[in-house]
């Protein structure tokens, strides 16, 4: 049988269907899964170091052999300590939540470690750090390090990259324009990805990455200028509306809008005083009132009798959005409804029904409004909230189901101008840059764990005067089941430290129905904390929380820190953010930690977290057009995307490229998945 990309893992030499359970958890079903399962760093072992020629700090490569074990305390649990020697001396491993590295590195094994040590009493000592039990390699090479689940080796994804690089890299289509791969000497998108998984060294990685970067931003940027040029060229009318609806929404709105809100609604109005779809993003930090913006702009339509559809990323969100804008609509001729994976039954019949019949004004919910069976009388307004967890790419499937409905996209996550303005080229951009008034703020300090009793005082205080609190853990998608195990421990700890209080616990493994009635019982107080991960949007509005502990702060990306402590401070009452960092935290990471401290502005903290981390952590790597490796430098990356936005818009205009080329690469590309998704925007 010839070989082909989308051939299932499980049938590659040597993997059965134990290892293909194991691959299939890392998302890789198919080869092409596997290829572009890329590092998520490279070991250069070219050049072992010992220990005795490493300075503090330093990042190295080792090969230790392991001679003995002991066990510390911390945060009250032990964790391993494992002593390792090379040539030159001895080192202690301090293995914080990585229990399972007592039987991995059992006395008398060699391996590589890489990683940086502090001094500490005179020894090093390692507490973040990479290991490698793969020492069978006869050469010193550059190797890569991959993502991981349980049960599996990085030997053995080694050998299964090895083999699907050498033989399966050729069949990967180049769908960048010859002209483009000639002149920048990118190279064929086969070649990159086989170097990318084994580099030659490392300045050819680098060469390599960029030019991979590149070819993904031109091909995202292909699909903006495409989308613009249509979307520019599409015609809508409109009825006129009396404006009667808003005038009476606005004559019962209990406050000001500020003078932010004004501004962006101005914008707003004259999108729609055009003959052409409005596709307009709303940027604005936590609780600046794009909502109610939101709202307003879509009551003409309501009034001319079309209809609108309001989507939130998550059930919680969307349902809390329907509460507020049912209580907004109170006494008004408009029909609210609400949609999401757990309305089933007789109750969505009921409901398609009534967005078919046109009796539901606008309806409210999660992704499931891209359903087949969600069909509209005459859907002529959209409005997406937190844009980035839906891709740009997704979102005209909820257009598609309407007449070139208007769009208004709503982001809570500041992009700084320089991206926003490439990734998000096709739409136009309001900033909403202000707070309404009588919000008292919230402080936030970095604490450190050995002062963690005074968090606790604080909460306490907090907790008795009325007020309620989180605490929030981190679940990374690699380490999910080790991060959730945490956070339940956690859990059961604080009980116990807060035995008064009533203490409630919300995570990503509940059903919909159960984080609900969870956020329920908070608003209602029946929790004074509630102990929550990531993986749960901690979307909802409880003004009454003044007090967030976030634990293991030093794994967050600045930006969510940023959006969680958008949650407290709502109200009239002072509130308070405790960062709390894992005692093995590095000073870097510990430093990245006072911008949170000393700004309170998203888009100085979104710019920072972007040359941290790259683009990828702030927009989700699948959706968004930047390639699922990121450069870390931020300026190299800034610079790729104009100049793959400039060729991309001058390509789509015929300015360069041949016209054999444009068609070549429309039928790649229409051949390709993201067409597939694209295809949705065009109505296509
Ligand atoms: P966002 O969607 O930007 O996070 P919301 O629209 O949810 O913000 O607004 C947060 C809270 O502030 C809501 O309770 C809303 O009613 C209120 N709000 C919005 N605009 C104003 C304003 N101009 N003055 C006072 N309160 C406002
Ligand atoms: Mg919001």
């Amino acid at each position: 049988m010839p070989l082909n990309l989308s051939d299932n893992v499980q049938y590659l030499k040597g993997v059965g269907p134990s290892l293909a359970v194991k691959l299939n958890n890392l998302e890789i079903y198919t080869v092409e899964d596997l290829l572009y399962h890329f590092p998520r760093s490279y070991e250069d072992r070219r050049e072992l170091k010992l220990l005795k020629d490493v300075r503090e700090g330093e990042r190295a490569t080792f090969r230790f052999k392991v001679i003995g074990h002991s066990t510390f305390y911390y945060n009250g649990k032990t964790h391993p300590k494992i002593e390792v020697s090379d040539r030159s001396g001895v080192a202690l491993l301090y293995c914080f939540n990585r229990n399972f590295l007592k039987n991995l590195l059992k006395v008398g094994t060699i391996f590589y470690l890489t990683g940086s040590f502090v001094l500490r009493k005179r020894i090093p000592v390692f507490s973040q750090f990479d290991y490698d039990l793969d020492t069978s390699s006869p050469t010193l090479e550059i190797l890569p390090i991959y993502p991981l689940t349980a049960g599996l080796s990085q030997k053995m994804l080694r050998r299964l990259t090895s083999y699907a690089t050498d033989h399966y890299s050729g069949f990967i289509v180049d769908d960048t324009p010859g002209f483009i791969n000639e002149g920048y000497k990118l190279g064929t998108k086969g070649d990159l990805v086989k170097e990318i998984h084994f580099p030659h060294s490392m300045d050819s990685l680098r060469r390599t990455m960029e030019a991979y970067s590149y070819k993904e931003f031109f091909k995202y940027q292909i699909v903006v200028a495409l989308t613009r040029s249509k979307n520019r060229s599409i015609e809508k009318l409109r009825k006129t509306a009396a404006g009667e609806l808003k005038e009476n929404f606005l004559y019962r709105l209990p406050f000001n809008l500020t003078n932010a809100q004004k501004r962006v609604l101005g914008e707003i109005e004259k999108d729609l005083g055009e003959p052409r779809p409005m596709n307009r993003l709303i940027q604005g930090d936590v609780g600046s009132g794009k909502t109610v913006v939101a709202l307003i702009a879509l009551l003409d339509t309501i009034e001319v009798g079309n209809q609108a559809a309001f989507m939130a990323p998550t059930e919680i969100l969307a349902r809390q959005h329907y509460q507020t804008i049912c209580s907004y609509m109170e006494g008004m001729p408009v029909r609210v409804e609400f949609i999401s994976g757990s309305v089933r039954g007789e109750y969505r019949k009921k409901l398609v029904d009534g967005l078919q019949s046109g009796n539901t004004h606008i309806v409210v919910g999660t992704h499931v409004l891209f359903s087949d069976d969600i069909l509209f009388k005459d859907l002529s307004f959209v409005v997406i909230d937190e844009q980035q967890k839906f891709g740009v790419l997704q979102r005209g499937r909820l257009r598609a189901k309407g007449n070139h409905p208007d769009c208004i996209v709503m982001s809570a996550t500041p992009i700084p101008r320089t991206l926003s303005m490439t990734l998000y080229g096709d739409l136009d951009v309001s900033i909403i840059d202000e707070m309404p008034p009588g919000r008292a703020g919230v402080t936030t300090s970095i604490i450190k764990q050995a002062q963690i009793s005074k968090v606790y005082e604080t909460v306490r205080e907090e907790i008795e005067k009325g007020h309620q609190g989180y605490f929030i853990y981190p679940v990374i998608e690699e380490s999910k089941t080790a991060d959730l195990k945490n956070a339940i421990d956690s859990y059961e700890r604080l009980k116990k430290v807060f035995g008064e209080f009533k203490v409630g616990l919300i995570h990503g493994r509940m059903s919909d129905e159960e984080k609900d009635s969870c956020m329920e019982r908070y608003k209602n107080r029946d929790y004074h904390i509630l102990v929550a991960t990531t993986v749960v949007e901690v979307g909802v509005d409880v003004p009454n929380a003044t007090v967030m502990v976030i634990e293991q702060a030093e794994r967050f990306g600045l930006s969510s820190i940023h959006q969680l402590r958008g949650r407290i401070g709502r109200g009239d009452y002072k509130s308070y953010c405790f960062l709390v960092p894992d005692r093995s935290t590095g000073r870097d990471a510990f430093n990245r930690l006072r911008i949170l401290q000393d700004t309170q502005d998203g888009f100085k903290i979104a710019e920072w977290d972007m040359r941290m981390r790259g683009p990828g952590e702030l927009f989700g790597k699948r959706q968004s057009g930047v390639p699922s490796f990121i450069i870390e430098d931020f300026e190299i990356n800034t610079k790729l995307i104009y100049r793959a936005q400039k060729d991309a818009r001058r390509f789509v205009a015929g300015e360069i490229g041949s016209k054999e080329e444009r068609d070549r690469f429309l039928e790649v590309f229409v051949a390709s998945n993201s067409y597939r998704e694209s295809a949705l925007y065009f109505g296509g």
